[in-house]
């Protein structure tokens, strides 16, 4: 089976913050990887508007020290290498001030798609929209992409969205969550609306409950600074896991069209239940391993942000009252793994008798490591001795049923550009869901300052604090097993 690759039409697109973290690990190989593929079009360009001085040499060494650094050398090669390159330029910009806005305003083409892809800090979301208007840089066709975070309070995401409101039109707006851009992530609503196996059986009648997690064995490390002002709730639940709850959630849109997705998306996000403060344990590691503590780290030896959650969330409509979605996160864990688990209920009535043991249906979406689904059917175990009943998976993995090139698939940063640049909106967040998001989030964290609510220390290594596993020991449930 030979995957298609359909180019994209000619572009420019500027990254502001082209020599910065995210610009040198995901976007610049990203890009290259789709100009290897044949998705980029020849005269495609990218210009790196950033802080520094640089002329387009010395940026392009910077680009091609990024790609070699992290793309494999069995995964590139030199003659698409040089010809990417030359794609690239550099202006050096002021994004708050007046300096390279002219030099960047000459560089672009007529006639081609505008993409402007604002991986900076979020203060200077709104700087860079006005100046790129002011300017005539942007034009209606123009597309933006903005990175999280989204602000860090529906206040300020508001704000944030009311600010790039006054220049650009929200289907220019492009809000990434690069959960949405894995391929496993795609394929669950291939498998949930493209079957008729699923659907009947995606509801509280059988589905006992869905566990998300996404587990980090890393710490806040360098990052601890910023991460201490934000925390797992405001990092990853308010975004990344929001987003996979609400596409387990949802119901089936009308067509796969960005607005029909997205409408259906936010009605999930309404319909949440305020969480009670038991249904939610807070944690922060403890040092470990010769590693130092979350406090350490963060260099705050008084803080009092979380690097672990895991709470029930109680989804209130017709198709999912009395099923809870349970959902955790946290750096430092045992291993690194995102997950979902559509754990269905018992079949109504064993006719094995009670030696057969209780079996039960689980969907596993995995999004990494080895992305894949799993659906854990029961069998008679082979063999002679009577009637046992075994569990095993039935592997939905793509790579195993659909040939190696599936294993070439676009990673999530190079299938969101080339969406930016198809103009197509569904896999982005839209503005009210952002502020639907942080709608909900919001009272969890005032109430954890109004009471200054520590969280429970934890060892490195492990599931998190006791308390979580007990969220769900008390309700006859268990979390999964963190593991590789
Ligand atoms: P970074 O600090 O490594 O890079 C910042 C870039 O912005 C640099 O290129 C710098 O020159 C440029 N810059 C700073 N001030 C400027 C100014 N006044 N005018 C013009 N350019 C200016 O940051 P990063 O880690 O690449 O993150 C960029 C954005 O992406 C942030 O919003 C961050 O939250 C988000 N993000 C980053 C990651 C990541 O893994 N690094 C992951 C998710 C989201």
């Amino acid at each position: 089976m030979v995957s298609r690759v359909i180019p994209v039409d000619p572009f420019d697109l500027v990254i502001f913050g082209g020599t910065g973290d995210l610009a040198r690990r995901k976007i610049l190989p990203g890009l290259y990887r789709r100009y290897q593929a044949g998705q980029m079009p020849e005269e495609a360009r990218i210009i790196a508007a950033a802080r520094s001085d640089h002329d387009d040499a010395e940026f392009r060494d910077i680009a091609r020290a990024a790609i070699e650094e992290f793309i494999p050398e069995g995964k590139r090669d030199a003659a698409s290498l040089d010809e990417f390159i030359e794609r690239l330029s550099y202006v050096a910009i002021d994004a708050t001030g007046d300096d390279g806005w002219a030099p960047l305003s000459e560089k672009m083409r007529e006639g081609m798609i505008r993409a402007f892809y604002f991986s900076v800090a979020p203060s200077l979301f709104g700087p860079i929209a006005e100046r790129l208007h002011q300017h005539g840089i942007a034009g209606p066709d123009s597309r933006i992409v903005v990175e999280k975070p989204f602000g860090r309070d529906l206040a300020s995401a508001r704000k944030l969205n009311q600010t790039l409101a006054q220049h650009f039109d929200e289907t220019q707006i492009y809000r990434i969550d690069h959960y949405l851009g894995k391929e496993t992530v795609q394929n669950l609503m291939a498998v949930r609306f493209g079957n008729v196996l699923f659907e009947p059986l995606w509801n509280a009648q059988y589905v006992d409950h869905i566990q998300i997690t996404v587990a980090e064995t890393v710490g806040v490390d360098g990052r601890g600074a910023y991460y201490d002002k934000s925390g797992a709730m405001r990092d990853m639940v308010q975004n990344h896991l929001m987003q996979l709850l609400c596409l387990i959630a949802m119901e089936p849109p009308s067509r796969f069209d960005p607005d029909a997705v997205r409408d259906e998306k936010l009605k999930v996000i309404r319909a949440l239940e305020p969480v009670e403060p038991y249904q939610i344990v807070r944690g922060q590691y403890e040092a470990g391993g010769g590693q130092p503590s979350y406090r350490d780290h963060a260099e705050n030896p008084r803080s009092l942000t979380e690097s672990f959650v895991a709470m029930k969330i109680n989804v209130s409509n017709w198709r999912w009252a009395g099923t809870p979605f349970y959902l955790r996160t946290g750096k430092r864990l045992k291993a690194r793994t995102s997950e979902i688990a559509v754990v269905f209920k018992d079949a109504p009535h064993s006719i094995f008798g009670a030696e057969a043991g209780r079996h039960r249906n689980i969907l596993t979406i995995r999004l990494q490591p080895n992305e894949g689904m799993m659906l854990g059917v029961t069998i008679k175990e082979p063999g002679p001795g009577g009637m046992r009943l075994v569990d095993v998976p039935l592997d939905m993995t793509f790579a195993d049923a659909l040939g190696p090139e599936a294993e070439d698939v676009p990673d999530a940063y190079e299938r969101l550009i080339m969406d930016v640049i198809r103009g197509n909106q569904t896999l982005f967040m839209r503005g009210d869901e952002v502020e639907a998001a942080w709608a909900w989030t919001d009272p969890i964290i005032q109430a954890w300052e109004e009471r200054d609510d520590a969280p429970k220390p934890y060892d490195p290594g492990t599931s998190g604090p006791e308390d979580a596993q007990m969220l769900m020991h008390r309700e006859g449930r268990r979390w999964r097993e963190i593991r590789d």
